[in-house]
């Protein structure tokens, strides 16, 4: 099932839809995406019946798609992943799982403006696999993680360089407004046969920058989750971005930042695209 967050007119709470084909229809449940996945398993053949019946729906056109998580309890995201990106960022191999967090204001819609902040001008993209926690939990082994997740969307974690090199970690510059744009819905991790298995890429204004396969992630989703839980408790709707490939503006020569007006555009097999206009803060 394709789950959205929407309204018609982009304005007042965003209700849940179920996507499908290119129309949407109301999934006929008073709560936000967050309620929805923390109670999934008493609510699922609820929608799908929902969806079962459906005769006709909105054009997506016609709607506002809003970020399906508005505002996750956890955003972590992985650094140095793909093999292509290390070597292109000068860095050796990471021997542990590398990570950092996004703020919860970070989130952003799945085609609404990215923001270039007066005081942070180097701002970068990097497509990412992002995973939507399901069921919670603390200590989750690799090889019962698939049990923890909820879905998955497409995700660019936006960076400002400068704010991301100014110290030892990143977090400061991975967390600007806006600089989580996900969605552009949630596809329920049935509909996904295997995500280390899924085309990944990321375009600027039509010119290709970033095209890989997650099967080349360092380390797994399910690698990622088990350590990240043997931390700390893991909850519904928590968002996990699994790594950005080769190919950032920060490492092209010359390097090349966003500028106002770029469109940035991502994709995920089967899980459909992100685009958003680079504007300048006022
Ligand atoms: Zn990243």
């Amino acid at each position: 099932m394709k789950l959205a967050s929407y309204s018609e007119t982009g304005e007042g709470s965003p209700r849940v839809g179920i996507v499908l084909g290119d129309t949407i229809v109301d999934a006929g449940f008073d709560g936000t995406m967050m309620e929805l996945i923390a109670t999934w398993p008493s609510r699922r053949s609820a929608l799908e019946d929902v969806a079962a019946k459906a005769s006709s729906g909105s054009p997506l056109s016609s709607i506002t798609l809003h970020a399906p998580v508005a505002r996750p309890g956890k955003i972590w995201a992985i650094g140095l992943n793909y093999a292509d990106h290390i070597a292109e960022s000068k860095m050796e191999p990471p021997a542990r799982q590398v990570w950092f967090t996004k703020a919860q204001t970070s989130i952003n819609g799945p085609y609404d403006p990215i923001l270039i902040a007066r005081n942070a001008p180097y701002v970068d993209y990097e497509v990412e696999l992002v995973a939507v926690i399901g069921k919670g939990g603390k200590y989750i082994p690799a090889d019962k993680a698939h049990e923890h997740v909820f879905g998955y969307c497409v995700g660019n974690d936006v960076t400002e360089r400068m704010w991301q090199h100014a110290g030892p970690q990143w977090s400061l510059g991975k967390s600007f407004d806006t600089h989580a744009p996900i969605g552009p819905w949630i596809t329920t991790a049935d509909e996904i046969a295997d995500p280390h298995d899924l085309d990944i890429s990321c375009s600027v204004n039509g010119e290709l920058r970033q095209g890989s396969n997650t099967r080349h992630l360092v380390f797994d989703l399910w690698q990622q989750i088990e350590h990240l839980s043997g931390a700390m408790t893991l909850e519904p709707g928590d968002l996990i971005f699994t790594g950005t490939p080769g190919g950032v503006g920060a490492a092209m020569d010359p390097r090349q930042f966003l500028k106002p007006g770029d469109i940035v555009r991502c994709e995920i097999g089967g899980l459909g695209h992100i685009e958003g206009t680079m504007v300048a803060e006022d």
